[in-house]
């Protein structure tokens, strides 16, 4: 596709995040559904250029564990990002709406990522840099992909957002500094699973080893509304981004506390990796994300060893054929 603003028509608004906001929209011409991300950019022609030819990368991409692009075009001041529309959404939305999720699902989300991760490196050479809920994405044929990777260094310098590439699935290693590795994503697919099996982000402190009474009940099959995270801090004066996003706080509410995301880092960095409570969700699934919140980023596992550990420690049920997530499942 040669595409233009004016080959779509707008459907409905999926989302929006720090970088930009999601439609869904129908290409006019072939019918076709598509995901069109909108991102505002502050950026000259040289790096325009730059920033499409980078994005081209995501048009090579071909692998059932990656959500596939129909292309990029410029639509001043934004860039669009057109892509497979995945209709049950991210897995954030999936577990605010349901409340946990089987940790039988989450094995074969783990499995997806960690296969999605491995076609970037091994084909790419691309790492991930941003695996968290809201960027594995989910449909009715029961497939689970990865989105908003990191494929273009001169696209994440240009959006016109302080706050993005700072992020709460960020491991110890990279707040303070490492450079990044395919490990760094591992510890975020670790934090990932937590939140989706328990249905809490798992810094958000009432999520707690000493006290798991909060995970009891009824009350966290549906996590409280205040479970999100925002920017207080505000962007800096430049920032041609409007109100809406500015007004965006950094605090992380959750379970009735709030915690900045200077505490939050300091957390990560100093305390105890995160885990699952013990004994609830099976010992296999706590001893992969253990493996995954290993502190040290030398000492974690990488993807090779995360991949076999999940498949042989029964993470997920079966493979070949079977890793399609079971719809009902879902329809809870
Ligand atoms: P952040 O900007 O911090 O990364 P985010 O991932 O939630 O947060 P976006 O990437 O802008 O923000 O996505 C917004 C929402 O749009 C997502 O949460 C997801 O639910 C939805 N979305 C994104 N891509 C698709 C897609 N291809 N198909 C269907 N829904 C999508
Ligand atoms: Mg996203």
């Amino acid at each position: 596709f040669d595409l233009k603003n004016d080959d779509f028509t707008s459907l409905q608004e999926l989302g929006s995040g720090n970088g930009g906001s999601v439609m869904k929209v129908q290409h006019v011409k072939s019918g076709t559904i598509m995901a069109k991300k909108v991102v505002l950019i502050d950026a000259k022609p040289a790096e325009r250029k730059k920033i499409l030819l980078e994005l081209q990368i995501m048009h090579d991409c071909d692998s059932r564990f990656i959500v596939s692009s129909y292309g990029a075009y410029l639509a001043e001041p934004n860039i669009c990002l057109c892509m497979e529309f995945m209709d049950k959404g991210s897995f954030d939305a999936i577990y605010k709406r349901i409340g946990p999720i089987d940790v039988k699902v989450v094995g074969k989300v783990a499995v997806a990522v960690l296969e999605g991760q491995r076609y970037l490196y091994d084909e790419h050479r691309i790492i991930h840099r941003d695996i968290k809920p809201s960027n594995i994405l989910c449909n009715s044929q029961g497939e689970i992909k990865l989105c908003d990777f990191g494929v273009s260094g001169e696209l994440i310098n240009s959006i016109a957002n302080t706050f993005v590439g700072t992020s709460i699935y960020m491991s110890p290693e990279r707040i303070q500094g490492a450079t990044y590795s395919v490990k760094s994503d591992i510890w975020s697919l670790g934090i990932t699973l937590i939140e989706l099996i328990v249905g809490q982000f798992p810094f958000s402190g009432s999520f707690d080893s000493d006290n798991d009474s909060d995970l009891e009940g009824e009350g966290h099959r549906t996590p409280p509304a205040t479970h999100r995270v925002s920017l207080t801090i505000p962007s800096s004066p430049t920032s041609k981004r409007r109100s809406k996003r500015r007004s965006k706080g950094v605090s992380l509410h959750g379970g009735g506390m709030t915690l900045s995301i200077i505490e939050l880092m300091h957390q990560i960095v100093h305390e105890p990796a995160p885990r699952l409570p013990s004994g609830k969700f099976g010992h296999d699934a706590e001893k992969f994300v253990d493996a995954c919140l290993e502190k040290d980023g030398e000492k974690r596992t990488g993807l090779t060893g995360a991949i076999r550990n999940a498949l042989d420690k029964g993470v997920t049920t079966e493979r070949s054929g079977h890793d399609r997530m079971d719809e009902n499942l879902l329809r809870r």
